[in-house]
């Protein structure tokens, strides 16, 4: 039966930035498929409210309060996951943050901030589930990249700087880790409608419109765009599928 290949009962999935945005729309869907989830955020209200919607869905959700930048926090953050659920199969890097200054004007204190939110963060918790992952015999890894780790970006040097690393760390592990069966991918989301944006929507006069228009689909992404993605790079049907990056994004990067 084909829906058995995207069943996710019985599975564990941690996802970093869960609590809201692109993170809660992967671990809605993971939760509908079946999946029990951790979720990882600093904001402890948001992370509440965010397991209190997982829970809703009939799977068990908790909140770990985390700042992907502590790698010790990070540690103690797999341990509790590993203890409160007995496995991990999953691990969504998606917690992320962005620094609008051209690079120019950007201080070297900004620059490490968005590295270590973006990519850093993603090799410590990569590293650190990497042996309940391999114990689970069918691990997966989801890291989330970004348009900007295509195109160039005037007013966001390191942010694009760390999601081009996201790509070569995705196919470093994707190649690292084939022979444990985890398989590694990227998803590299358009432009989309969350806090992250809402903020320039705001500041640059006609971004909006602009992004309507240089947009296929001719619409922002919505967080329910990436339930059905997370989902298949969870599940055994993308078993064979590793070290690819999945422009999740209307059409925006294939625009003429
Ligand atoms: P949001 O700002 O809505 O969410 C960001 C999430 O990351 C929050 O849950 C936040 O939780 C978490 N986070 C940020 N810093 C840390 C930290 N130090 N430790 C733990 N958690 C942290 O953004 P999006 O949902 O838009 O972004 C999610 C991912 O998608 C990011 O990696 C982003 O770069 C990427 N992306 C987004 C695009 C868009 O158009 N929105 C486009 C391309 C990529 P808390 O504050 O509680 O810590």
């Amino acid at each position: 039966m084909t829906s058995s290949r995207f069943d996710l009962r019985g599975k564990v999935a941690i996802v970093t930035g869960g609590n809201g945005g692109i993170g809660l729309g992967m671990a809605r869907g993971l939760a509908d498929a079946g999946a029990d989830i951790a979720v990882v955020g600093r904001n402890e209200a948001k992370s509440k409210a965010a397991v209190e919607d997982l829970r809703q869905r009939g799977v068990r959700a908790i909140a770990v309060a985390t700042d992907v930048t502590d790698k010790a926090a990070v540690e103690a953050m797999v341990a509790r996951v590993a203890k409160e659920f007995g496995r991990i199969d999953v691990l969504v890097n998606n917690a992320g943050m962005s620094i609008r200054k051209p690079p120019h004007e950007l201080e070297l204190e900004e620059w490490n901030k968005v590295i270590d939110t973006n990519l850093t963060s993603a090799f410590v918790c990569s590293k650190a589930a990497y042996p309940a992952l391999k114990a689970s015999g069918r691990g997966k890894v989801i890291n989330i990249g970004s348009m900007m780790s295509i195109f160039g970006a005037s007013f966001a040097p390191a942010y694009a700087a760390s999601k081009g690393g996201i790509v070569q760390f995705t196919r470093a592990c994707a190649n690292a880790w084939a022979a444990d069966n985890i398989q590694v991918n990227a998803i590299l989301p358009g432009w989309i409608d969350t806090d992250l944006t809402r903020g320039a929507r705001q500041q640059v006069t006609g971004l909006h419109e602009r992004v309507l228009a240089r947009t296929p689909a001719g619409r922002w992404g919505h967080i329910d765009d990436f339930a059905g993605i997370a989902v298949f790079l969870a599940s055994p049907g993308s078993d064979f599928v590793t070290g690819t990056a999945i422009p999740v994004d209307g059409g925006f990067s294939v625009m003429g």
